[in-house]
């Protein structure tokens, strides 16, 4: 089988996780802040929080921004169900906004009329999520201009996104919202095997998530509502959790940054080659938008189901037994029924559902080779064919 994603895991890797594992320290040492700062000065942020999944980035992000009982926070509902349950976890409501039928990302027009009816309501978000589906960047000037212009704070879960830019810039900058989100799962451009971060340019919003990734607990005096006791002294001074990192996370994941840049070039190679050889096949390949460089963790294409004779799962499925381990990116989170539960229902979002109606994810991932690659193609063409 040839799986939609893979992680590349070279002798460097294998070698810092063996020094990590060796070590003084398993957890709380210095390869958690080596790998926080390796990426922050990459992407060009000014502080870098590493967590044990983006999942509770997302949480934690959340929480730092405010969220709670009786705020909303609006999403896409093509994402993975993380981008959203994280406002669940705050007591907070879910709501979603459509997507744009050509990039697949939160549609800033339908954001601003969803606002517009919003105010009406007094039901403006606190937090919009902008999730730069495939690696693709959201069109953020526009959300960050409504974001002022509404008062929402913006998170960019750029899960699938890293090593990707924006406008020339590095996606996790901060330059369009208050925290970025990055994912190290298997599956995405590097890989902690578990493992998350959450970037952000704000002291205080740094020093918040900080805390709420350990327990709430302090060790610096100056937060402290006292002098300490003593020496063994610390200080819980909020509710928080235990979402750290480990050593060895970081150890992997700071010997993958040293090839992030190769790791999302080859995925540029891929998927030019996936764009030449598909041209001709009734299907949509993925639209890149001009002004910014994707990540490029998925490879989307959708059926053109007016031109074939198959069915969208009949397609799939015939790729499946044919050996391609093709997907679907995303379930959109609406039809779920844990949402469906909250009053969601099918024609909410006709974009997202057209969509999903259509759209398979092929394999991309930094190992895939061009006979794979070829091999992929012509399952297609036979899953295709009448
Ligand atoms: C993978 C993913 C997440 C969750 O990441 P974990 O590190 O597995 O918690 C969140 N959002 C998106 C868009 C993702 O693709």
């Amino acid at each position: 089988m040839i799986p939609y994603g893979s992680q590349d895991i070279s002798q460097a890797d294998i070698d810092a996780v063996v020094a990590a594992l060796q070590s003084d320290f398993l957890t709380q040492g210095p390869q958690v802040p080596l790998f926080e700062q390796t990426v922050a000065s990459h992407v060009g942020a000014k502080h870098a929080l590493a967590v044990n999944s983006a999942t509770s980035a997302l949480h934690i992000a959340c929480l730092a921004l405010g969220l709670g009982p009786g705020d909303w926070l609006w999403t896409t509902p093509v994402t993975f169900v993380a981008s959203a349950n994280c406002g669940l976890y705050c007591g907070a409501q879910v709501d979603f906004v459509d997507i744009d039928p050509r990039t697949y990302n939160l549609c800033p027009k339908a954001l601003e009329s969803k606002l517009l009816a919003a105010q009406k309501s007094d039901k403006l978000p606190k937090v919009v999520v902008a999730v730069h589906l495939s690696g693709q960047p959201c069109d953020m000037t526009a959300i960050r201009v409504l974001g002022q212009k509404y008062g929402f704070k913006i998170i960019e879960d750029a899960s699938h996104a890293i090593g990707g830019k924006y406008k020339g810039e590095p996606i996790g900058n901060g330059r369009y919202s208050d925290i970025t989100v990055f994912s190290f799962h298997p599956v995405k451009i590097i890989t902690t095997a578990e493992g998350g971060m959450a970037l952000t340019n704000s002291d205080e919003l740094a020093v918040h998530m900080g805390l709420l990734r350990s327990h709430g607990i302090t060790r610096d005096t100056a937060q402290m509502t006292h002098a300490p006791d003593g020496p063994w002294y610390y200080q819980q001074i909020g509710l928080g959790f235990n979402y750290r990192m480990t050593e060895l996370q970081a150890a992997l994941g700071l010997s993958q940054m040293q090839r992030l840049d190769i790791f999302v070039a080859r995925r540029h190679q891929l998927a030019q080659r996936y764009d030449q050889l598909l041209a001709a096949l009734p299907v949509t390949t993925p639209w890149q938008q001009t002004d910014s460089y994707s990540g490029l963790h998925l490879y989307i294409i959708r059926l053109k189901l007016d031109k074939i004779c198959k069915t969208h799962r009949q397609v799939f499925e015939s790729l499946r037994e044919q050996g391609i381990g093709v997907n679907l990116h995303y379930i959109p989170i609406h039809t779920q029924p844990y949402y469906q539960r909250m009053g969601y229902k099918m024609g909410d979002y006709p974009q997202a559902e057209k969509y999903y109606a259509e759209a398979i994810s092929l394999p991309m991932y930094h190992t895939l080779s061009y006979i794979q690659q070829d091999q992929v193609v012509a399952a297609l063409q036979r899953a295709l064919a009448v």
